[in-house]
């Protein structure tokens, strides 16, 4: 493993995933480990599942991925933090895209895994399984309690962030990501901080930029360099029309909300 490639929130977008692992082999990554949330939302679950499962990569459960292949769900979230109605839409028309093979490999997705030397979770370390968003300081501030390697990624909130705990501080990077609009962004972890990241969102970006987004772990280099790429947004939002999803869901690609 040298350069790694970390994924999240691909959501059954199809084009973008394609975008995606085309710029991944372009920039020669050996490895590839994904972030939950393979499905909800777009139109392609089925085909953006198997392309997953043919990485043979590691992955880890998103809260879509537990949605849509546990029917018996019955809501581990907090109060305040139910699934929105455009999602639960998308979530059962997303179900009825699977079958019993796909279902099954989605509801025995892990939590969290550990790849050495760092981890991956698709909410937070400290209570994977409650989804909560992390977008703040303060919200960062438990996932630490929890984070035991020097570098965590995560996903969820489609949304590029960097998070730092040096001693009992934590604070997050800004400066770096305000490079990310010229399509790429790097940064080299230092020592003696943890880091707690973001690596946005493939399928559906909410920070503003529609550009699938990513990231790469380069060990050799000791580098972290997020990526946009571009894909054909106008064929991913003709689909989620054509298969009667929500229209909003259609509109926030174009927007990247
Ligand atoms: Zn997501």
């Amino acid at each position: 493993m040298s350069r790694i490639a970390v994924i999240s929130d691909i959501h059954a977008n199809l084009e973008a995933l394609r975008a995606v692992l085309d710029d991944i082999r372009y920039e020669q990554c050996s490895d590839i480990v994904c972030l939950g949330d393979v499905v909800g939302y777009d139109a392609d679950p089925s085909a953006c599942v198997e392309i997953v499962r043919s990485l043979k990569c590691p992955v880890v459960k998103g809260n879509h991925d537990e949605q849509v292949s546990n029917a018996d769900f019955n809501g581990e979230y907090s109060e305040n933090r139910r699934m929105n109605p455009f999602a639960k839409a998308a979530m059962e028309w997303t179900r009825a895209q699977l079958n019993e093979e796909q279902l099954t490999w989605l509801r025995r997705l892990q939590l969290m895994r550990l790849i050495q030397p760092f981890t991956i979770v698709h909410a937070t370390m400290d209570s994977a399984r409650l989804w909560n968003y992390v977008f703040n300081v303060d919200d960062a501030i438990s996932n630490f309690t929890r984070q035991f390697t020097d570098i965590c990624f995560h996903g969820h909130t489609h949304r590029p962030k960097i998070f730092y705990k040096e001693g009992s501080h934590v604070e997050e990077e800004t400066d770096i990501l305000s490079h990310l609009a010229s399509g790429i962004a790097r940064f080299r972890p230092q020592s003696g901080r943890k880091y707690f990241i973001n690596v946005g969102s493939v399928g559906q970006p909410r920070d503003g930029d529609p550009r699938a987004c990513y990231a790469i772990f380069d060990r050799d280099t000791y580098e972290i360099i997020f990526k946009r790429v571009s894909y054909d947004i106008e064929t991913a939002m003709s689909k989620i029309i054509a298969a009667g999803l929500p229209d909003y869901l259609a509109d926030r690609l174009a927007k990247g909300v």
